[in-house]
């Protein structure tokens, strides 16, 4: 049986038809950069989450830039941010002048906590960059506590997921979302989105993202051209109403994972307590899991290893690194393995992966 690792196709067919007919509409109408369609998912993602505000920008980078200039962060300034994540969560930090700072996380839910976030603050710390990594909902709310400083939540792979029944994306001082093609929200394209309770921040937000303007005749910031465009906008509101049931899909699917016996042959992820996770990849970790890697494939089971290399390790990050010794960001490096996981997944795949893995014996 052959298993991808993700399917980002079957989930929309059922709404393809509509979607293509929005698309439609939008070239129709013939307004293509922040019209009604834009505004109009601003709303409804907002809505969804159960926050003030939402914003739409062009990708989930921009948006953690973004975010964090409209907190006042600058040259001078820290911001503490994991190194085990996307590459993006770090890069956003240098282009607003302030240096990323890296720390540690919980090998077993592959997030950070209100400890490895502690070790690595500074007087010049400025703010957070929590990551809801895999889908996982980072104690950001902790974290905000034990720390006083304005917190981040990079909630770009957490689309549907909740914590304690609040919405990921709900729990820093400000939120950001990415709807690059692979996430559990996605357009066709790039987008992103920044969410906030804020009113105030709100606004610094739409103005960064229209070259520092709010009228555009007075441009009061150097700011950036970052929008979500009409037709990914029109895309996405489409989808959203679906997002809840895709999000119990993947639950789902990690549910047949571990009733298939999983846990007794790789360390499953550990959901942060009360979280209720929307696996966008699920991620075990192994001893030998380049190994198990090969194995897999040769059955046809896709795997990844998205992070073998950690962020601060990276050589672009060299001048940040600042010989930080991250023990929970190694072992999660070297072990982790990403194994089949859509809204999608049958509990038979589920089973056949599983015995894969314990077939393999490496
Ligand atoms: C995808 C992703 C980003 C960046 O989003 P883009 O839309 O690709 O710019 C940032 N952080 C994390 C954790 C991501 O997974």
């Amino acid at each position: 049986m052959a298993i991808p690792l993700f399917d980002t196709t079957t989930p929309l067919e059922p709404l393809r038809a509509r979607i293509e007919q929005r698309v439609l509409d939008v070239l129709r109408k013939g307004a293509y950069i922040l019209g009604p369609e834009v505004a109009g998912f601003e709303k409804d993602f907002a809505a969804h989450l159960g926050a003030a505000h939402a914003v739409g920008v062009a990708n989930g980078t921009d948006a953690l830039t973004i975010a964090l200039r409209a907190l006042g962060v600058g040259p001078g300034d820290e911001v503490v941010v994991p190194s085990f994540t996307f590459y993006a969560s770090a890069e956003a930090v240098p282009p607003t002048g302030a240096r990323p700072v890296f720390c540690d996380i919980d090998p077993g839910t592959f997030c950070v906590t209100p400890d490895t976030v502690r070790a690595a603050l500074t007087p010049r710390t400025k703010a957070v960059v929590t990551v809801d990594l895999f889908g996982n909902v980072a104690p950001s709310a902790e974290i905000r506590e034990a720390t006083g400083l304005p917190v981040v939540e990079d909630a770009a792979q957490a689309a549907g997921a909740t914590r304690h029944g609040a919405a990921a994306g709900t729990f820093g001082d400000v939120a950001t979302f990415s709807f690059f093609p692979s996430k559990n929200l996605a357009c066709f394209g790039d987008g992103g989105a920044v969410v906030t309770g804020d009113d105030a921040l709100a606004e610094r937000v739409r103005m960064l993202r229209f070259h520092g303007s709010r009228d555009k005749v007075t441009f009061e910031d150097v700011g950036y051209n970052s929008r979500l465009d009409e037709i990914q906008a029109a895309i996405l509101r489409e989808q959203l109403p679906s997002l809840a049931a895709w999000a119990a899909g993947r639950r789902a699917a990690g549910a047949y994972y571990a009733e298939a016996g999983l846990a007794e042959v790789a360390d499953l992820p550990i959901p942060v307590d009360g979280a209720d996770p929307a696996w966008h990849l699920f991620v075990i970790r192994h001893r030998h899991a380049d190994a198990l890697a090969a194995v897999l494939a040769d059955r046809g089971i896709q795997t990844k290893a998205y992070y073998r290399v950690p962020t601060h390790r990276q050589p672009a990050m060299a001048a940040y690194a600042n010989g930080a010794v991250l023990t929970g960001t190694d072992e999660a490096a070297r072990t982790h393995l990403a194994i089949p996981m859509s809204p999608v997944l049958g509990r038979e795949q589920a089973e056949a992966v599983v015995d894969a893995i314990r077939a393999a014996d490496v």
